[in-house]
């Protein structure tokens, strides 16, 4: 890692923690719907509402997703975690309560690598805990007044917290990104960010190398990529600017406002005491054992970043090259498993045999072609034994190696030419006539 950058002399600090809505059906404590955009309150049943004589019950999908995220972020899985009310009033809360883990959370320590450029940096996590998500207020200001829509109420979160290891806004935006490819390649999460499916709070101080951590205000809610890096940077030379004024920064939560650009205080920071924490006597502790761990992990697809190491130290390429080219053909085919495969044994195969690296690879058959390939596979449009001829072709950039094929068994010549033309092609997601 290279020295940190610094900002009119100052070393940037940033922390995240990031609300993954998990992609369950139902609620984590209750079988309402989670579906988006349903009209207000027809997706809040008794539990949501908090009416009395009502109980949790412990949504299996939701724990399931959260060891996944354990897995693919190395991190330990509590073999038993407990759930505590944190006590706050607020209208769209209706409990007074919101259950989620304090002490004792389900995922613990981990962490997320990512490239800056061609440097790589790590993230350490602290944890990622389950928890519900509130209501929402909605302001009808043309009528003057404000509605309680508790559809969102009870919805799954888990909010993936890191050490304050981030050093810039670029790295923030780098890392936010990381863990949304994770996420969303896991399945655990659609990260639809305009939905608020995957929103991150970035905790940001300043302070001179060398210097105790600074007191960092809360930057809450940023749902884009782009308000995040803006938002960031703003609070950056803001909080600079107070420093080099002679005041000191107060903790806080802030909210980015992307009209005017700025960060503004919305409240003086609450600590963890004024929520009165304590473990929720209406559920019992969430014990996991290590069967069901490895079970989850058995279903599990690669992750590139796991994939590519097996490439690396197995070829001696550029991590990053054999990430890349792994995940995009996974991606564009749906098919990881079928993708990693390929490219450790096809591929690998003919590269070594060839003895060529993977810049050329790239120039034989791209990710796209592959992916095409993997799909017309999965589709049955051509067997297993057609696409390594098909796979042929491409390498030697010769359709004609593919003339003898036995691919006529499965579809007259004009279909093989057309099926052939289109993974050549690339075309990934285009549909090819069935046989
Ligand atoms: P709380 O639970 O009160 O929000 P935590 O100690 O759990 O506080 O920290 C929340 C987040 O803030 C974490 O991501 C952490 O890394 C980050 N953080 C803590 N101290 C600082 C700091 N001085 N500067 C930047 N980020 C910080
Ligand atoms: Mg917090």
């Amino acid at each position: 890692m290279g020295a940190a950058k610094l900002v009119h002399g100052y070393e940037v600090v940033i922390g995240f923690e990031t609300h993954a809505q998990l992609s369950t059906q139902s609620k984590i404590f209750s079988r309402a719907s989670t579906a988006f955009g349903a009209q207000a309150n027809t997706q809040a049943c008794a539990v949501d509402l908090a009416l009395p004589g009502t109980l949790p019950v412990m949504n299996k999908g939701a724990v399931e997703r959260a060891i996944e995220l354990g897995l693919a972020l190395g991190s330990h899985i509590a073999e038993r975690s407990v759930f505590a009310r944190k006590n706050y009033f607020y209208p769209d809360l209706p409990k007074g309560y919101q259950i989620s883990q304090f002490e004792i959370p389900v995922v613990q320590g981990g962490s997320v690598s990512f490239f800056l450029g061609e440097e790589k940096k790590t993230v350490r996590l602290v944890r990622a805990h389950l928890e519900e998500d509130a209501g929402k207020s909605l302001h009808e200001d043309f009528i003057g007044q404000s509605g309680i829509d508790l559809n969102r109420a009870g919805t799954p979160l888990l909010e993936i917290v890191t050490e304050p290891d981030i050093r810039s806004s670029e790295e923030a935006v780098a890392y936010a990104k990381e863990l949304h490819k994770i996420v969303t390649w896991i399945g655990i999460c659609d990260g639809n960010m305009q939905e608020g499916s995957f929103r991150c709070d970035a905790n940001v101080s300043v302070r001179k190398p060398g210097a105790p951590l600074g007191t960092r205000r809360e930057i809450k809610n940023l749902n884009s990529f782009k308000f995040m890096q803006q938002a960031i940077d703003y609070e950056v030379r803001w909080q600079i600017e107070q420093i080099e004024d002679g005041h000191a920064i107060q903790q806080a939560t802030v909210l980015f406002n992307p009209d005017t650009g700025e960060t503004r205080a919305m409240r003086t920071k609450e600590d963890a005491a004024d929520y009165r924490y304590f473990p929720d006597p209406d559920l019992p502790p969430l014990v996991i054992s290590r069967e069901w761990v490895e079970r989850v992990r058995s279903e599990m697809a690669e992750l590139p970043r796991v994939m590519a190491d097996r490439f690396v130290t197995q070829y001696g390429l550029p991590e990053y090259d054999a990430a890349a080219y792994f995940e995009d053909t996974a991606r564009a085919c749906g098919q990881p498993k079928l993708a990693s495969n390929w490219i450790m044994g096809e591929l690998s195969r003919r590269m070594n045999a060839d003895d060529i690296d993977f810049s050329q690879v790239q120039l034989r058959v791209n990710a796209m072609q592959l992916a095409t390939l993997i799909m017309r596979i999965t589709d049955n449009t051509i067997s297993n034994n057609a696409a390594k001829l098909v796979f042929d072709a491409l390498w030697n950039q010769s359709k004609t190696a593919v003339g003898s094929s036995n691919m006529y068994s499965l579809m007259d010549i004009t279909q093989a030419a057309s099926v052939i033309d289109s993974i050549i092609e690339g075309q990934g997601l285009k549909q090819t006539p069935k046989p």
